[in-house]
């Protein structure tokens, strides 16, 4: 996910000829230079499987606190770490988790429970099964139809009992929170930069994005909504605004191939096949980027049709994009769109009410 737009790429975006972008790189150099956005101060580690960058406008010793966060979050959730609730959970080591994850556990179920399942922590096995790993390798086989048969019923959210503080797990299940808690840690972050008083940041957990307070200046934050055709994550279209957390799934992030097709990484529970429909990808805009993270999940499962329906029970926005190019976007985050900035060969149209 491409955020924070450099000068450059914002002329390029809204389409000026090569011949006069010399001379705005000149202005840009300039002007950048003397913005006080150059001066937050950025951090990045590898956690959660994926890129975490932190930019402030603020000191280290508050990326300090940042990152301690950070590495507690994927030391507590992270299922694949022996240590950590999740797989103590899930092995049957653990009944009674910390207040915090089981929070967060119990959060994700009622999720599941409002989302009929479109949203479902429960779905451990399956992402076994399927192993999609997000190489992009070839594989030379996939699960077969028995096994994903077999597999569907150790799925469900149901059958998992949260209440009084414990989390009972029938065997074979397992806990996968993978497709919240980015936006989770995204949430906590920015608790730690508000109790710090910090007034400018962008928070980008491996494409969670929070643009936190305002840019410098009083100004609003850029942030570009990712092409999902495209493998270099280009824009296709940017959003402006202050305070507000930009989630997207996407069919083109973790996949593998298989005879040619690909098959992605996020699964509809109900048939145990990666999620099909008409969608190249999901954005989420709220001021909650857990809610965010699920939300794009849910939706990129659900579809159009029924992701309308979904996120009317929620304070979010959403922008669709289908795999024959057309953006669709939610009238409550429509303002948000900057016109100039849609790619070429792109239609944007309002979704009604
Ligand atoms: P990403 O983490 O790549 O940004 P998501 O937030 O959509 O994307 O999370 C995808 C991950 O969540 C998968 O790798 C898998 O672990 C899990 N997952 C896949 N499908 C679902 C689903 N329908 N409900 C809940 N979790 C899912
Ligand atoms: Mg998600």
């Amino acid at each position: 996910m491409k955020q924070n737009l450099n000068w450059l790429q914002i002329y390029r975006l809204k389409g000026l000829k090569t011949s006069r972008l010399f001379v705005l790189i000149i202005v840009a150099v300039l002007l950048s230079s003397c913005t006080k956005e150059a001066s937050l101060v950025k951090r990045e580690a590898f956690l959660m499987n994926t890129v975490l960058t932190v930019s402030i406008d603020g000191d280290e010793e508050v990326l300090d606190k940042v990152f301690e966060r950070l590495e507690e979050i994927d030391r507590l959730y992270n299922r694949k770490n022996e240590s950590s609730e999740i797989y103590l959970i899930n092995n049957h080591k653990l009944l009674r988790p910390s207040k915090e994850v089981y929070d967060l556990i119990d959060r994700s179920f009622q999720y599941a429970k409002v989302t009929d399942g479109a949203f479902n922590p429960a779905i451990g096995p399956l992402v076994d099964l399927w192993g999609i790993d997000g190489t992009g390798r070839e594989l030379s086989s996939i699960p077969s139809a028995d096994e994903i048969k077999k597999t569907i019923p150790l799925c469900d959210y149901n059958n998992v009992s949260i209440k009084d503080r414990e989390v009972n797990l029938p065997e074979e299940m397992s806990i996968d929170l993978g497709a919240i808690v980015k936006g989770y840690a995204t949430d906590e972050i920015v608790k730690i930069l508000r109790d710090d008083g910090i007034k400018s940041a962008i928070i980008d957990l491996g494409g969670n994005i929070f643009a936190y307070g305002e840019k410098a200046g009083g100004n609003n934050w850029r942030i570009g909504v990712a092409d999902p055709f495209i493998e270099n994550r280009e824009s296709l279209l940017v959003l402006e605004g202050k305070d507000f957390s930009l989630v997207t799934s996407g069919n083109y992030e973790r996949y593998i191939i298989y005879k040619g097709k690909k098959y992605h990484h996020i699964s509809d529970t109900g048939t145990g096949m990666p999620a099909e429909n008409e969608l190249a990808s999901v954005s989420i805009i709220s001021a909650k980027s857990e809610l965010c993270d699920m939300l794009s999940t849910t939706l990129f499962v659900n579809g159009i049709e029924k992701g309308v329906e979904t996120i009317k029970n929620f304070d979010a926005g959403v922008i669709f994009v289908t795999k024959d190019k057309r953006i669709l976007a939610s009238s409550n985050i429509y303002n948000m769109i900057n016109l100039d900035s849609i790619k070429e060969g792109f239609i944007l149209e309002k979704i009604d009410d």
